[in-house]
């Protein structure tokens, strides 16, 4: 694999959907995926200028932060309550979508004595294995993480689109473009971050709007 070859690939086609659309490329930004490769491909993508990573495991992410506590770590994976604990050193959890959690994650920033900063996952796809808030449930439950939680700190939201032509999930990005917002208007005014685009569709996700694309395979493919 071409590392740096891929990520100028990624690079440019981000560019070009900006451009499409009349966009800044640098109002999107790359989270790389770091969940399927090895400490040396982290360490490598941190000397090609990427400063934010993703994983969607608690344990691997937390020793990464560890391990390179000069980068940004993103907790993107769906989050279990008796987890919470470690994730102190994530600087945006991307998957809050039930009120259980959003207690859980307010109680211990209040330990740590530092806000945490959240994303609403919301269940775009609408596929029942899928996780994620319904869409018709965010704005209220918007509400109350806004309300009710003071040491939590709602960014944005999240979604993932079904696995499909990338066409198809433009309906997807758009429905949630559109309720970041309803959001903005009823519930909070600076809500920056909309996460949403992966490697097979992040293209259609920069035209609709998306802030922050989190891409894997797409950095990773060709030979080893
Ligand atoms: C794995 C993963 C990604 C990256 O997927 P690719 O298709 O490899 O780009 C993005 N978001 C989440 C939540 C993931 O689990």
């Amino acid at each position: 694999m071409d590392l740096s070859f891929n990520l100028s690939t990624v690079r440019t086609r981000i560019a070009q959907a900006c451009a499409r659309v009349g966009r800044d490329p640098k109002s999107v930004k790359l989270l790389a995926v770091t969940k399927a490769v090895s400490d040396d491909v982290v360490a490598e993508l941190l000397r090609l200028g990427i400063s934010s990573f993703g994983e969607n495991r608690v344990q691997q992410g937390r020793k990464r932060a560890e391990l390179f506590p000069q980068a940004d770590w993103h907790l993107i994976g769906s989050l279990q309550t008796n987890k919470v604990k470690h994730c102190q050193d994530f600087s945006l959890i991307h998957s809050l979508d039930r009120l259980k959690l959003a207690e859980e994650l307010n109680s211990r920033a209040v330990k740590w004595q530092k806000s945490v900063d959240v994303l609403i996952q919301v269940n775009i796809s609408r596929e029942a294995s899928k996780h994620g808030l319904p869409v018709e449930k965010v704005c209220e439950f918007a509400k109350r993480v806004t309300q009710e939680f003071e040491y939590l700190n709602l960014c944005g939201l999240m979604g993932m689109a079904p696995f499909t032509e990338p066409e198809k999930t433009r309906n997807c990005f758009r429905e949630l473009a559109d309720l970041q917002q309803e959001l903005k208007v009823k519930v909070k005014p600076d809500l920056e971050v909309l996460s949403m685009g992966m490697s097979n569709d992040f293209e259609v996700a920069v035209e609709e709007g998306s802030t922050l694309v989190r891409i894997g395979s797409a950095l990773f493919k060709g030979e080893v």
